[in-house]
């Protein structure tokens, strides 16, 4: 084991393995050297089904399911402070994990917390709400929780996208099984630990481990599962909503993307080429949001792009090891993935203007040897066609393809040819002209002069291929939970016992409904 990462692993919690094992297990590695991390179980079908029915009987016996809205909330306020105070060793687990680099995930996760906080407030605002029918009726709506909810979820942002599902969901009283990308896993087993200590039941939330199309797919296929709430690329999320959708469980699905970002003549060019290099290399390009595809302005390409790879050869000279503050970028996930992108840039025979091919040799930053990790350098990829797969199809990986436009209709026309439609980005400086493209983009999410920003109060979805449903709000803790209407009689029982007697007097006076 590299002496980086056997030092960074001393100090942290890190257990050697993670479960009894009695299914099989599953290894994961350090993308940045193939090191074995930990080693997690690989969860059976009779080990998961038996999960579902644990958690639907706590959810039955009530003691969290219908707790107190403000026991709720202040077992979630303790997990937020529990996980405030873990941040900086659950950062370098996840730089471990997912080979992301530190600073980024530092970032990432000091923000975490707030989904716990925000749906702990939450529990103390809202309320249900007297219906205005007619006649002697008292007509109150609560919201009440499903019941087992199983949550899925990717490796790009491990912590953040499973505490994004995991907050409403407790919040609104369910049990709730989640599936953690099996390429990393780790932090969300370490928070499982923390739920249990800031006082959630157990059996309240269950973290299994195990391969997608096995474990995924039996735990989205038991019948008492009640919603299913998945973060995935696109096929992924066809098949399991299949499979929800033949139980009649709920189902949200936030899918892949394919991000188109619009540089107007405008735009205010250091700020734009900036925020383009954020959002086209934060993550190596693996985000859901990560712009895939640039489109600049003709009177301004030639100066845009040459700052830009200026700007995203800085990056590449400052990369190394993922656990070093100052390394500007990390690797993709696997070498299977670093193949999959590679093979992207190679098939599309366009014009690489920097990058384009897996880094070997030794980080200029601080020597780390990238020949053994799955470094791919920053890419960018020009007068990509809307023809090419390089602009339909999610890379997955820092590869940023760029096309000219001529217009706002040729630029509108351009982003929103494509089967996704989850992010978007434009810079432009003119107010009128950014509110008339925001709302032509097909998006779920457009940022003006800006790119990538989350927060626990603004829903997150995508439209088209890119998904179903919100993430994020007011509107995620509705979708966790389901209205009941209780209508009740308030007139006297003499007025109930001459008005109400349907099949007495057949005048057809009687009111029905
Ligand atoms: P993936 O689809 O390979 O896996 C995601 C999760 O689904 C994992 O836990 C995996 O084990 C599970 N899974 C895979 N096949 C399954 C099946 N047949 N049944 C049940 N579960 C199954 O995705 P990934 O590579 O981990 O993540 C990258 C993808 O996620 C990209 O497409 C990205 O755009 C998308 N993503 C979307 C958002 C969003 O908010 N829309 C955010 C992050 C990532």
């Amino acid at each position: 084991m590299a002496t980086r990462s056997a030092q960074a692993l001393k100090k942290l919690s890190l257990k050697p393995r993670y479960g009894p094992f009695i299914g099989g297990k599953i290894p994961v590695h350090n993308p940045a050297n193939g090191d074995l991390l930990s080693t997690v179980t690989s969860t059976s079908a009779e080990q998961a089904n038996e999960a579902v029915n644990l958690a639907h009987e706590t959810f039955k016996e009530g003691k969290w399911s219908r707790a107190p809205a403000i026991q709720r909330s202040l077992v979630l306020g303790k997990m937020a402070r529990s996980l405030e105070k873990r941040i900086p060793e659950l950062a370098e687990l996840e730089s471990l994990q997912t080979g992301r680099a530190i600073r980024e995930m530092r970032a990432q996760l000091s923000r975490v917390p707030e989904w716990l906080d925000y749906y702990a407030a939450l529990l103390r605002v809202h309320s249900g709400f007297v219906a205005p029918t007619q006649g002697p009726l008292l007509n109150y709506v609560n919201r009440i929780p499903l019941g087992v909810v199983v949550q899925i979820t990717p490796f790009n942002h491990p912590l953040l996208i499973a505490l994004k599902k995991i907050g409403p969901a407790l919040a609104a009283g369910n049990s709730v099984i989640v599936k953690p990308s099996e390429q990393a896993p780790l932090t969300v087993l370490e928070f499982a630990e923390m739920a249990l200590e800031a006082g959630l039941p157990p059996s309240v939330l269950t973290v299994l481990t195990g391969a997608g199309p096995e474990l995924g797919r039996t735990l989205v296929s038991h019948p008492l599962v009640k919603k299913v709430d998945v973060t995935a690329g696109t096929n992924t999320g066809r098949a399991i909503g299949s499979l929800a959708g033949s139980n009649l469980a709920s189902y949200t699905a936030e899918l892949g993307g394919k991000a188109p970002v619009v540089v107007f003549e405008d735009a205010d060019i250091a700020a734009a080429v900036n925020g383009v290099a954020f959002a086209a290399f934060i993550a190596s390009g693996q985000t859901c949001v990560s712009a895939t595809r640039l489109l600049v302005h003709e009177s301004i390409y030639d100066e845009f792009m040459a700052r830009l790879v200026e700007k995203v050869d800085k990056i590449t000279k400052g990369m190394g090891d993922p656990l070093n503050p100052q390394s500007t970028m990390g690797t993709v996930i696997s070498p299977a993935s670093l193949e999959r992108v590679a093979a992207a840039v190679r098939k599309s025979n366009r014009k690489i203007l920097i990058g384009g091919e897996k880094m070997n040799g030794v980080s200029s930053l601080d020597g780390f040897d990238f020949s053994m990790g799955s470094f791919f350098a920053p890419t960018i990829v020009e007068d990509v066609g809307v023809e090419d797969e390089l602009w339909k199809e999610e890379v997955f990986g820092p590869v940023l393809a760029v096309a000219k436009f001529e217009n706002e209709r040729h630029a509108v026309s351009l982003a929103n040819d494509c089967k996704y439609g989850l992010g978007a980005g434009l810079w432009t400086q003119d107010l009128s002209r950014a509110h008339r493209i925001a709302n032509e983009l097909e998006s779920g999410l457009v940022w003006v002069n800006t790119h990538h920003r989350n927060d626990p109060s603004s829903p997150w979805g995508g439209m088209k291929e890119s998904g179903i449903g919100r993430e994020n709000g007011i509107e995620a803790f509705e979708s966790y939970s389901q209205s009941k209407s209780i209508i009740i009689n308030v007139a006297q029982m003499d007025h109930a016992r001459n008005t109400d007697d349907w099949f007495n007097a057949v005048d057809g006076n009687r009111r029905y409904g």
